[in-house]
């Protein structure tokens, strides 16, 4: 048997272009051809279970190995195989189709940087790293013969009788010149642990060395050997495929330390597992955050069917999500189209907001069932929930139940809670409530304590959310504005008791005032003489609120 034939694709010179757009992540074609074997493998003990082949399945590991000399890098498998009618059609049919499709997408989100993960290249992106590939394949059907299958990365491909004697196919690479960095083992490694790590089907890579007990010396004391074992890359049945009623509290913490090794423990988690409208599993973890926004966002890795495809998960997790780690697994996201295309995309819309459901729930759920401990975490937790209150509507709508206010003095409260506290207590003259903060205790101290004195209650917003949060409150709440507690408005709202008999009279009182003007010579700041009691502060020198928020605005900059 022996045929020569033309491969079907529309540009006769897709390979140079291919290489020319894909350069920077060439890496990818281990991922590709990884991922086929374990498919095979995956079907063949599907065959097996189904009784649609008799005989023994073997030992089922893929295989990845490289020969430095002969520049070659092999991928081996005992899946099902292929035979020769198989090969036309899934490798110069499927494959290369399926590459000039990806193509055309590809041309049209022209910009590189706008396409997810690259995944559906499949088997053609051994060409990004390869001049010439060979297979070798034996189908699991009886009576298949053998198959060789060779393309040298033009369009021509040539078919003959191949070698393999056992059912199965190795894929073999023949490395070019400008991608030899790959025949290294540490490279190797590094890209079989960023994709493969939690494929379904051990994969091997080479040996490593272990020390096995070996009986004991003269003296009694142990002795060890140095024993060669199968170097398998991959954990094979990674929590987020199990089922939660499986998982012990310390199988999340072991698969999180797995993830993120010099993280902290996470806070808590949250398993999702859904198979309709779309399938998608993972968990998400809580970490710790400790009021800092910026260095932990993008931890979150997104899989399909436990291949690693991408940490960029913007556009399906909710943006105020972002901070938190963890998996999703779903093979429903589109991952070789536009940005653009992936906003719109119904699936992906629908899983944003059912992450962000899912998220809402929990934080509920803990709140009601042990609200001391919600409030221990709250330091970190409060970081998401403000976020998300600020930037998603319908997740604001949830966490106004769940959602606390902390004063300086550390006691936490619901929305609907500080506003039966604050009524009758801090109202303007126009009978608004208005709640006062304070988002540096430290420096505003003096403030503070005079607040106290006259019984009113002063919120600590000090997070890096915290001004926009004050802003959506505003917008949401009704009747009620918040002050920071140095601002012009602090001092004239109506407290508890009416308590304002003063020490000076109204001359002196005037002349304090202009002395202190004077010398703070500000215009947007007012000088206040108070003296109810001899311990007050006498004098306040305030900030107009509008524009001590804008500063701090500046400040801290945009959220995203
Ligand atoms: P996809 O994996 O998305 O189907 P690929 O281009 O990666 O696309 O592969 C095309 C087809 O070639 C596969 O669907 C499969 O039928 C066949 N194939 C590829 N690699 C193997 C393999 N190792 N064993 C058996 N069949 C394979
Ligand atoms: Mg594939």
């Amino acid at each position: 048997m022996q045929e020569k034939g033309t491969i079907s694709i529309h540009t006769e010179n897709i390979f140079p272009i291919i290489k020319k757009f894909l350069y920077s992540d060439n890496e990818i074609f281990l991922r590709e051809l990884v991922s086929n074997a374990v498919d095979a493998t995956q079907k063949a003990k599907r065959l097996s279970s189904l009784g649609q082949f008799s005989g023994d399945l073997g030992d089922l590991r893929v295989e990845v190995a490289f020969d430095e000399k002969e520049k070659t890098i092999t991928i081996s498998d005992r899946g099902i195989g292929m035979t020769a009618e198989e090969v036309k059609k899934y490798i110069n049919q499927i494959a290369f189709s399926g590459a000039s499709e990806f193509l055309e997408k590809y041309e049209k989100a022209k910009d590189a940087g706008e396409i997810i993960g690259k995944f559906g290249l499949g088997f053609y992106s051994a060409f990004m790293v390869a001049g010439l590939v060979e297979i070798e394949t034996l189908s699991y059907q009886e009576g298949a013969e053998p198959v060789h299958w060779e393309c040298d990365g033009s369009t021509s491909f040539e078919i003959k009788k191949g070698k393999r004697t056992e059912r199965g196919t190795d894929i073999i690479l023949h490395i070019n010149e400008d991608a030899k960095e790959f025949l290294d083992r540490y490279r190797l490694q590094v890209i079989l642990d960023k994709y493969c790590k939690f494929l379904p089907v051990p994969v091997k890579f080479g040996t490593k060395s272990l020390q096995e007990p070996d009986g004991e010396d003269e003296e009694g004391k142990p002795k060890y050997k140095q024993v060669e074992s199968d170097n398998i890359i991959n954990n094979t049945s990674p929590a987020w495929t199990r089922k939660p009623a499986d998982l012990k509290d310390e199988d999340y913490l072991e698969f999180y330390r797995e993830l993120y090794p010099m993280s902290p423990d996470p806070l808590f988690w949250i398993h999702l597992n859904v198979d309709y409208p779309f399938n998608l599993t993972g968990i998400l973890y809580f970490p710790q955050v400790k009021n800092e926004l910026e260095f932990q966002r993008n931890k979150i890795k997104l899989f399909s069917r436990q291949v690693f495809i991408t940490d960029e998960v913007k556009d399906i997790v909710p943006d105020f999500l972002m901070l938190l780690h963890g998996i999703i697994d779903s093979p429903d996201i589109p991952l070789n189209v536009s940005r653009s295309f992936l906003q719109a995309d119904s699936s992906v819309k629908k899983i944003n907001s059912y992450i962000s459901k899912k998220v809402a729930d929990k934080l509920s759920e803990l709140f009601k069932n042990d609200r001391k401990g919600y409030e221990e975490k709250w330091k970190d937790i409060g970081l998401f929930v403000k976020y998300g209150m600020i930037t998603d509507e319908k997740f604001y709508e949830k966490a106004k139940e769940f959602g606390l206010l902390t004063n300086v003095k550390g006691e936490h409260f619901t929305l609907e809670e500080y506003r039966e506290k604050a009524a009758g207590l801090q109202t303007d003259k126009d009978g608004n409530l208005v709640y006062l903060y304070s988002s540096d205790p430290a420096v505003q101290d003096t403030y503070i304590q005079s607040a106290a004195k006259k019984g009113y209650d002063v919120l600590l917003l000090d997070s890096p959310v915290d001004n926009h949060f004050v802003s959506q409150l505003e917008q949401k709440l009704e009747k009620t504005s918040l002050k920071r507690v140095d601002s012009d408005v602090a001092d004239k709202l109506i407290p508890k008791e009416e308590a304002t008999e003063t020490l000076l009279s109204e001359e002196q009182v005037k002349g304090v005032k202009e002395v202190f003007a004077r010398a703070v010579d500000k215009p947007d700041m007012t000088v206040e003489v108070e003296s109810l009691s001899p311990g007050d502060a006498p004098v306040t020198v305030t900030v107009d609120e509008f524009t001590q928020r804008m500063k701090e605005m500046a400040k801290t900059g945009g959220m995203s």
